[in-house]
């Protein structure tokens, strides 16, 4: 199996704050990984180092072959492949579910009108919204709007998909319909790098699952290892107090 996202050596310090040290990972084409670990200990900004939306301050970062970390790496590019949901969807408040599936695919695809609203349609299909497509964002619960913020990211045609925190502003009964289309994702084939605290997701769905704190990997394994039989014991205490 190939390599999706190679990452080495990756540090990452914000003014006297070393928020990542040294981080080595590398993610298989297909493969899906959880991140888990306590706030503050780098996850959320090892993933935005993946597709640069944070400069690292030390090391490579390599996706799909293409080294981002290259200083004539074509970072536009590069980033048309990797997929991302936040936390907060994000989703344009003025324009429908449609228009805020279609923006991206004109300006930076140069899809027609009419092509990118059928890959918009087909997408929403695939999260299981079809008939939201004409509804305004307001219209939407929270679980259907970060659906809506996956089919967006989808609608690009993403070779990986970083996902952090995805249903942790979600109301818990919101939460089941958002994991089961990543799960839906996963089976698909689709690469994935997910920090989430849904243990039961992990488990189920994870081929790996890393644990962060203090800006490095302390533990990586199955789920069965990590969160089954950790051998840390950081590791431990932190399972012990979200489980
Ligand atoms: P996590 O996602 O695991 O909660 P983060 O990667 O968000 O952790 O943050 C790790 C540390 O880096 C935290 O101490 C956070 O306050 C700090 N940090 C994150 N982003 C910035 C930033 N843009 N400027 C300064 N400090 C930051
Ligand atoms: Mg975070």
């Amino acid at each position: 199996m190939s390599t999706m996202i190679k990452i080495a050596g990756l540090s990452k310090s914000f003014g006297s704050l070393e928020v990542l040290r040294s981080v080595d990972l590398e993610v298989r084409r297909g493969e899906v990984v959880c991140v888990i670990g306590p706030s503050g200990s780098g996850k959320s900004t090892l993933l935005r180092c993946v597709n640069l939306l944070e400069e690292p301050s030390a090391g490579r970062v390599e996706v799909d072959g293409v080294e981002l970390t290259d200083p004539d790496a074509d970072l536009d590019s590069a980033r048309r492949h990797i997929g991302m949901v936040f936390q907060q969807f994000n989703l344009f408040s003025h324009l429908t579910v449609g228009q805020n599936l279609t923006v991206a695919q004109r300006k930076v695809l140069k899809r027609r009108g009419p092509e990118a609203l059928e890959v918009a349609r087909s997408n929403l299909e695939r999260v299981g919204l079809a008939d939201k497509i004409d509804a305004m964002p307001s219209q939407l619960s929270g679980g259907q709007q970060q659906r809506v913020a996956i089919a967006r990211a989808l609608a690009m045609n993403p070779h990986v998909m970083l996902f952090d925190e995805p249903t942790s502003a979600l109301d818990p009964e919101l939460v089941g319909d958002v994991l089961g289309v990543m799960r839906g994702l996963a089976d698909e084939g689709m690469t994935m790098l997910v920090v989430t605290h849904e243990m039961q997701f992990a488990r189920e769905v994870a081929d790996r699952v890393l644990f962060m704190d203090g800006g490095g990997i302390v533990e990586q394994g199955t789920p069965a290892e990590v969160i089954g039989d950790p051998k840390q014991e950081r590791t431990r205490t932190f399972l012990a107090r979200v489980l």
